[in-house]
């Protein structure tokens, strides 16, 4: 049975790949990390000739190791279907110099939806495997994408409940709404007077929290998680850089074994820790570049080596990286520590008494792959308008962030790599902030009639996400305080 999981902050803990998906978080507060990385075990020319749902099943046998052959194809074709508004599921695109993956096309329009179609199927075949009577309760917190995608994914399926909590004043309207009209019955939905860190927090602290573990486990519930620190998050999003690039040796684009960079837009660090991922099973990616908006916390970790989360939270118009403590960085700060739980768990003690730590010399060095940049939310709009000029395609703000940080990398280094960005939502996401970057007239309009402006300017049909919020009626209307949260989770639960 393969290798297993281990938690970053203790050695000693351990757990199979179907358990750590079900745990979300290691007990000690730390995440699970494969004990091995392994190489993909077909060539890369033969990957590129598969579909999708294909090299999904490559990818994600090798990386979970208990699952059986039938229970990843199970779960990988109800996951990866028509859901998704394209057959391809990641169709990848030639715009502004550079290969745009586009992630958006599930049910909920951003990439969220990559890992969040499958993950409620390997959560309940993991429950399943390990004798699971309890009921089990995902806990979310959401910087605005990950809240819907996780509601969509687990609404209705039984066995399951799921809370998701999300900065109330944080998120945009689109992103609200999507998730307030959710209908799911097993389904709950709560604003927090906090931002995403504050949410993240809460959540981390409960699932930290044994007391009320045993409570749950005594009525029959217990927690797991569907945010990025799951590793049934990661391992999917493995797969679409491993599909994205067998997709350009398909197109005669590159050659089998030519190197490549990504530029991905950065929030958690999930997102980006899956490509480097991808690149150790034997995906050639020379640079990883790591775009974040004013939150830049990222950019001045890659370049000085320290980690510093004591400054001002910044609302941007990308709110899905209004982040400040990146929860994936820890998973290679332990690598970076030569797998050392016990460098890491001190880093990490660094972080939540100080606020930040300064990384060594020697683990500054094997960052070289990887190179930080930001871009303001006015240089956001800035790349919305050129972009749209060029050739009329319609980025989001999250996605623009990742180009205009494309811009100023190939323009400091001269690099011409052929080069894949993570296109992580639609615009219709965020339409206000797209439509005003593109002429500021539009702010007059209203929401809806900005999604109608959209479709006339981009020549792509409004999703069927959106459609269907339009007249949706809000069903959850709960607003709290963050140390209320315990409170409410219990309400919902009814205990
Ligand atoms: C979540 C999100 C991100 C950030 O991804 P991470 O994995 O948290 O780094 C970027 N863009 C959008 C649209 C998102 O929803």
């Amino acid at each position: 049975m393969g290798f297993l999981y281990r938690s970053t902050r203790n050695a000693d803990e351990t757990a199979t790949a179907s358990e750590a998906i079900l745990k979300g978080l290691a007990s000690d507060g730390g995440l699970f990390v494969p004990d091995e990385i392994p190489a993909l075990d077909v060539s890369l020319k033969e990957l590129s000739k598969m579909t999708y749902r294909e090299v999904a099943f490559e990818v994600m046998k090798l990386m979970l190791t208990d699952f059986t052959d039938e229970e990843l194809r199970y779960c990988i074709n109800n996951a990866y279907d028509s859901k998704f508004d394209n057959e391809l599921i990641v169709p990848v695109k030639y715009h502004h110099n550079a290969y745009i993956a586009e992630l958006f096309h599930g049910k909920t329009i951003a990439f969220k939806d990559m890992a969040l179609s499958i993950l409620p199927y390997l959560m309940t075949t993991a429950a399943r495997k390990n004798n699971i009577k309890n009921e089990i309760v995902i806990l979310t917190a959401t910087s605005g994408d990950t809240g819907k995608a996780a509601l969509a994914g687990f609404a209705d399926v039984p066995g399951t409940k799921i809370a998701v909590f999300y900065p109330k004043n944080g998120v945009s309207p689109i992103q609200e709404k999507q998730m307030v009209t959710e209908k799911g019955k097993n389904t709950f939905v709560a604003g927090i007077t906090g931002n995403f860190d504050d949410a993240q927090t809460g959540v981390k602290q409960i699932f930290n929290n044994t007391e009320l573990a045993k409570e749950l486990d005594e009525k029959g519930f217990q927690f797991s998680s569907a945010n990025s620190i799951n590793i049934g998050r990661l391992v999917p999003q493995i797969v679409y850089y491993v599909y994205s690039y067998t997709r350009l040796i398909a197109a005669g684009t590159i050659n089998e074994g030519d190197k490549i960079n990504v530029v991905v837009p950065t929030g958690n660090f999930g997102n980006i820790l899956a490509a480097y991922y991808a690149s150790l099973m034997g995906i050639p990616v020379d640079r990883f570049i790591c775009a974040s908006n004013d939150n830049k916390v990222l950019y001045d970790f890659f370049t000085t080596g320290t980690y510093d989360r004591n400054r001002e939270f910044i609302l941007t118009s990308s709110p899905s990286m209004d982040i400040l403590i990146s929860s994936n960085l820890e998973r290679l700060i332990y690598r970076l520590a030569g797998n050392s739980a016990e460098d890491n768990a001190e880093f990490m003690k660094q972080l939540s008494e100080t606020g930040k730590y300064t990384i060594t010399d020697e683990m500054k060095k094997n960052l070289f792959h990887f190179y930080g940049n930001f871009a303001t939310s006015e240089e956001v709009a800035e790349t919305i308008r050129k972009v749209y000029d060029e050739d009329g395609y319609v980025l989001d703000t999250h996605t623009a962030v990742a180009v205009n940080v494309f811009d100023k990398y190939r323009a400091e280094t001269g690099d011409t790599t052929p080069t894949i960005i993570a296109s992580t939502a639609s615009p219709y996401k965020f339409t206000r902030s797209v439509m005003t970057a593109i002429d500021p007239a539009y702010d007059a309009k209203g929401d809806f009639e900005l999604v109608d402006e959209l479709e006339k300017i981009s020549a792509t049909p409004v999703p069927k996400a959106i459609e269907e919020i339009r007249t949706a009626e809000v069903i959850h209307n709960t607003v709290c305080d963050k140390e209320d949260m315990v409170k409410v989770v219990k309400n919902f639960l009814g205990i």
